[in-house]
């Protein structure tokens, strides 16, 4: 028999709120759970009575009253009613009782079920029970007994030595061992892994103060958190131990979601410490989950976050593809739907990669997409064990919420990421450029300057521009700053515009000026207003000053050629006057030589007739020195008109004029196909002619062989002229086209030296150039260019 005090302890520190009504509703009495649960004191309980906490319009409660009149007994999910006016379910299990004075009462347990869902099945257990246990209501004993094993938690009984004297149904289920094989035998040695109750039972209080204690405590071997209650009696303790693991994982789980998305909010932590946190909590509530992030990007995967894998199991899938059969978590991306895997090793999904789990350990892997609110995939949570195993509904629960709160975390975290890097980007940009950067806002007036261009260009620093209203006009150059103004106002205004630019004086903190050119691109809102500017500002004093050292000299080189071409003209004109002029003198001494020779034939002797020979000489060269001065003069003022040439013709002419010559020496000249030109007839006539007639006269003991070609091309016509005779030095390439430089000695072969240089004066006044490519001994090749546009002739 059970002692009343057991009784007594139970019905006070049931965890359940217990009743004890009269037939017509009065309480009688109500424990400690009923007045926590519903908020009323006992004695107001008894006040008020039933429809205070009840709704007894309520439709079950209507039935069960009626099935317990019936049948003693009633059962029924109804709505209770909290002091503060809350309703919630409640589940209540009423039967019908006598005293021992034979009065009728109901007792009534009641539980508040809103935190369960679907506990049909334990409803339907308890009705079974209760059906069971109020068979022999007369029998308090029975009763009792039955009530203690109704309940859903567990409920037993031991004496001081830890004998245990009962067992209730719960506590079979929960502990998975019977009461039968239970009484009488020592707690601690029954269940080994209770030991860790010792630590929490405070055995002073329980045994010398007669105190009743209670703890919360996870039980690894039977996962789960319960809270215990002992109540000591005279012989015997009664513990009552009630699984909170649901409520507790629930609480824990909003606490760290609050943890988390406040240390995601800070903005110097780090995603990954972030992740690896929260991953490592949520596997302390569900002991023996495996948790880790990965992340996708293009279509591939990184292990993102893994606090309890080895690493290389973890980065084993790092740019793995994403795709049906990669994996757990490549197939929930690839689907963007949870992928349970319950046992790797004989799943299809892992077929590919089942040793590497096998060596990890992991036997079963849940995936579940991580999809932003662009609805792509940017991730996957993946949860390992190291058992085969189907997630509990509350599992599903648990890690619902977790994916939903990585999705925030993460959404929120690479949003940032990237306006982030973008910022850097801004300032890597500013950094890297000597340019000023400046960002106004054209509403606020406030303008954000980054990098140091500010400093380093004009030697202020960023508080200057800060804490001086119109800093920047203050400083620009007076005689620049209305055209400036009106310009930037003008640029602003117009909504085509994109961007405004400027280039004016702006001071410097030393004082000087520093031109600077200013651009900056005008962002508008939808009705073309301009919101804000961004822009660069470039120190370009430099370049001013380049500029105007460049524009200095051009003038001074434009003052030079128009000096040199002067001088030139004067030159030309000398040339001609002198030579000309000279021409009759030069005539006159060859003349009265002549006459004197004539007259004193029979007087002079040989040696006076020799001198006279030489005078003579020398008044010719004189003379073919003038006359080709002459020429030479005469390109430069000849103002012959520019005509169609046809060279085939020209060449023809030229030729005849040495046809003497070509039979005397028997030299041979071979003309080409020759193009027709736009040139001065006449100097090509003379071109042609010094050419021809230095490739005749430069010749060795062989006949001479002289090659014309000519051929168009893109810009000019490009014609030869070739010989087989002595060859130049390449030293004397450039220096034979000078007037007068001549290689040999008239003895050896006549002239005057100005024949090339009056070729070069020709090719020059039709926009091209003349060369020659020689080797000694083998012949030269005479190349020159007459350009096709007439723009390039310098002829007068
Ligand atoms: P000139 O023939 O009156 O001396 P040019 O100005 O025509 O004067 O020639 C300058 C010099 O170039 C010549 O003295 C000669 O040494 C050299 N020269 C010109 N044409 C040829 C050529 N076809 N072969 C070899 N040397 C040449």
């Amino acid at each position: 028999m059970i002692h009343p005090l057991v009784y007594e302890s139970f019905f006070e520190n049931s965890l359940n709120a217990l009743f004890i009504l009269k037939d017509d509703g009065t309480i009688v009495r109500a424990n400690r759970s009923a007045v926590e649960m519903f908020g009323y004191t006992e004695g107001e309980f008894k006040q008020l009575g039933r429809p205070a906490f009840i709704d007894t319009t309520d439709p079950e409660f209507i039935e069960m009253i009626a099935q317990r009149s019936a049948r003693g007994k009633g059962r029924a999910v109804i709505t209770g009613i909290r002091k503060n006016g809350e309703k919630f379910p409640l589940e209540i299990s009423s039967v019908v009782i006598k005293d021992e004075t034979g009065e009728e009462l109901t007792s009534v347990i009641a539980k508040d079920v809103s935190q369960q869902v679907g506990q049909e099945q334990k409803l339907k257990v308890l009705l079974d029970q209760s059906q069971k246990l109020h068979q022999k209501e007369e029998d308090s004993r029975m009763l009792l007994e039955s009530v203690l094993d109704s309940i859903t938690d567990g409920f037993f009984i031991v004496d001081r030595n830890w004998k245990i004297l009962f067992w209730n149904k719960a506590a079979e289920n929960i502990m998975r061992r019977k009461e039968a094989e239970l009484i009488g035998k020592d707690v601690w040695e029954e269940f080994p892994d209770l030991k860790v109750l010792q630590e929490h039972i405070d055995f002073k209080t329980l045994f010398e103060k007669n105190q009743s204690v209670r703890f919360r405590e996870y039980f690894p071997a039977y996962r789960i958190w319960a809270d215990v209650s002992a109540y000591p009696s005279e012989k015997n303790i009664s513990v009552y131990f009630k699984d909170v693991t649901e409520v507790k994982n629930l609480r824990t789980l909003e606490q760290l979601e609050r943890e988390v998305l406040e240390m995601n909010a800070r903005p110097d932590s780090d995603i990954g410490d972030t992740l690896n946190f929260y991953l490592r909590q949520l596997q302390e509530i569900h002991k023996g989950m495996i948790c880790s992030v990965q992340r996708i990007r293009n279509n591939k995967i990184y292990n993102w976050a893994a606090p309890s894998l080895s690493d290389r199991f973890a980065t084993m899938i790092d740019g793995c593809e994403v795709g049906e059969g990669a994996g757990s978590c490549g197939t929930s991306a690839f689907r963007r739907e949870k992928v349970i895997v319950v046992d790797i090793e004989n799943d299809p999904l892992w077929s590919q990669v089942k040793e590497a789990a096998a060596a990890e350990g992991v036997k079963a892997c849940w995936s579940f997409p991580l999809i932003d609110s662009r609805n792509e995939v940017m991730g996957t949570f993946a949860i390992y064990y190291k058992r085969i195993k189907a997630p509990t509904k509350e599992e599903e629960n648990t890690l619902e919420r977790a994916k939903n709160l990585l999705m925030i975390i993460l959404e929120n975290r690479l949003s940032m990421e990237a306006v982030q890097s973008s910022n850097q980007n801004y300032d890597m940009v500013a950094k890297a450029t000597n340019d000023a950067i400046w960002d106004w806002n054209v509403e606020t007036d406030h303008v954000n300057r980054t990098g140091n261009g500010l400093e380093v260009l004009f030697g202020y620093k960023f508080e200057d521009a800060e804490n001086e209203d119109n800093f920047w006009n203050a400083r620009i150059h007076p005689e620049d700053l209305p055209r400036f103004l009106k310009k930037q106002a003008d640029t602003i205004r117009d909504p085509s515009k994109l961007y405004w630019e400027d280039e004016y004086r702006f001071r410097k903190k030393d004082g000087t000026y520093a031109y600077v050119f200013d651009k900056g691109y005008i962002i508008r809102d939808k009705n073309g207003k301009a919101v804000r500017l961004i822009g660069a500002t470039r120190d370009i004093s430099e370049r001013k000053e380049s500029e105007a050292l460049l524009l200095e000299l051009n003038n001074r080189l434009k003052q030079r050629a128009d000096e040199l071409a002067a001088s030139n003209v004067e030159l030309e004109r000398f040339a001609y006057i002198a030579s000309h002029d000279m021409q009759e003198p030069l005539r006159m001494i060859t003349s009265f030589l002549q006459l004197f020779k004539k007259k004193y034939e029979d007087h002079i002797d040989e040696t006076a007739e020799q001198y006279i020979h030489f005078a003579v000489d020398g008044a010719d060269r004189m003379k073919k020195l003038i006359m080709d001065l002459l020429e030479y003069s005469r390109v430069g003022s000849n103002k012959g008109d520019i005509t169609e040439v046809d060279t085939n013709e020209l060449l023809k002419e030229v030729e005849n004029v040495f046809l003497t010559r070509i039979e005397e020496m028997k030299a041979t000249i071979v003309i080409g196909d020759l193009p027709v030109i736009r040139a001065n007839r006449t100097q090509m006539f003379q071109l042609f002619q010094n050419l021809i007639g230095n490739a005749l006269k430069y010749h060795t003991g062989e006949s001479p062989r002289v090659e014309v070609e000519g051929k168009e091309e893109a810009n000019h016509f490009t014609f030869s002229v070739r010989d087989n005779g002595i060859g130049i030095k390449p030293i004397f390439f450039e220096k034979i086209f000078v007037l007068f430089q001549r290689l040999h000695h008239k003895n050896e072969y006549s002239g005057t030296g100005i024949g090339l240089a009056i070729c070069k004066k020709i090719v020059d006044k039709h926009g091209g150039r003349i060369w020659v490519e020689s080797e000694p001994g083998k012949g030269s090749c005479f190349y020159f260019t007459i350009s096709k546009s007439v723009d390039d002739y310098r002829l007068p």
